[in-house]
């Protein structure tokens, strides 16, 4: 009998969860980049056959709940073009700078996130990196690699820097694809039982000498608002409460017609907005409950799913969550339904519940 960690058990678009309230499918989206149109095909499955919501994960991908009809999902997935490879489908994990390429930064990483994600897919190999493995590109601003990604780059005025769970390694890179592509091959050669980086015993077994710093600061807020992209354009940061949009609103979402960007902070980028489509987006938009105040108290609480989606829950976190919104709280507080604390970012306070209420498992 195989042991449980052997099995990979992170869910995918074909490898399909069966959770507390039906069946749930992951949908991966390389640095959170999607399409009007594939956000209106989410939008319409979850409508048709689905709960009628979708899910922002804290890696930037999009997750479907209490699926009817399982086939029906992969086929439109594939026609959006939103299921590339059938074998890798769980592994093109990769979290890039929202922004980058259109705000800030000091380099433009979404070339290196094509050809990232195009080598994963061609690598037979990495079909067995495991679902929990993932990869970060950050453009120099300091925004994801603070995320404790297994393995990333960050951009310096002097050169690209190889991460190491969220650690400079102080060694710089010069092809980007080759050096990430290369660490992943040699972690699924001696992983052992291991699915992520910080699991190893030694990290000389993964890169001989290697010595990592201190970790990135975490970062648990993504851009939200009004944001003046380099080029004059808009980009609008729209946080979605909880992580949890409902189809219609991605309806209203995807009829804008522009480049969405899903963050690891549980909100969207509406991206490339002339200033008079931004206000119009702007308008239509706060009225759904999407927020664009970067003082909002929603952006300072999360929740993992919770009851009744998770059977491991000993409460209905997301309404306690809500019900605990404080404009004066200024730490970020994670609410989770078991000590397993899904989602929890790197900084804040993770409360658990705990009968009656909750406790600090973490601060
Ligand atoms: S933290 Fe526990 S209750 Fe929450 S989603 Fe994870 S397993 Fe379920």
């Amino acid at each position: 009998m195989p042991r449980a960690r052997d099995t990979d058990a992170c869910p995918g678009a074909l490898h399909v969860h069966q959770a507390a309230d039906g069946t749930l499918a992951r949908v991966r989206l390389p640095g959170g980049i999607i399409t009007a149109a594939q956000l209106a095909t989410l939008a319409n499955l979850s409508s048709q056959v689905g709960s009628g919501t979708l899910e922002l994960t804290v890696r930037g991908n999009v997750q479907l709940r209490g699926i009817r009809d399982v086939e029906a999902v992969a086929g439109s997935l594939a026609a959006a073009g939103l299921l590339p490879s059938t074998t890798h489908e769980r592994v093109r994990n990769i979290v890039a700078s929202p922004l980058t390429g259109r705000v800030g930064g000091k380099a433009d990483v979404r070339p290196w996130l094509e050809e990232l994600d195009a080598a994963i897919r061609a690598e037979p190999r990495l079909a067995d990196l495991g679902g929990r493995f993932w990869f970060s590109l950050d453009d120099g601003r300091g925004d994801v690699s603070g995320l404790g990604a297994d393995v990333g780059v960050q951009v310096f005025d002097d050169g690209v820097a190889l991460l190491l769970s969220g650690r400079d390694t102080g060694v710089r890179v010069s092809d980007v694809t080759e050096t990430l592509l290369g660490i992943a091959l040699r972690f699924v050669e001696i992983r052992g039982k291991a699915w992520r980086i910080n699991e190893l015993t030694d990290l000389n077994d993964l890169l001989p000498g290697v010595k990592v710093g201190a970790a990135f600061p975490a970062v648990t807020e993504g851009p939200v608002g009004w944001i003046s992209q380099d080029d004059g354009r808009i980009t609008l940061g729209a946080a979605v409460p909880l992580g949890v949009l409902s189809a219609r609103v991605a309806d209203f979402l995807a009829a804008i017609e522009a480049p969405l960007v899903v963050t690891p902070w549980r909100s969207v980028l509406v991206c490339d907005l002339s200033e008079d489509v931004a206000e119009v987006a702007l308008r239509v938009l706060a009225p759904l409950g999407l927020v664009f105040d970067e003082n909002s108290p929603w952006l300072t609480v999360s929740a993992c799913t919770g009851s009744p989606g998770c059977a491991h829950s000993m409460a209905d976190v997301r309404a306690d969550a809500a019900q605990s919104l404080d404009p004066n709280f200024a730490v970020h507080r994670h609410f989770v339904g078991c000590e397993r604390a899904c989602g929890s970012p790197l900084a804040g306070e993770v409360l658990v519940a705990a009968g009656t209420g909750y406790r600090v498992l973490r601060s």
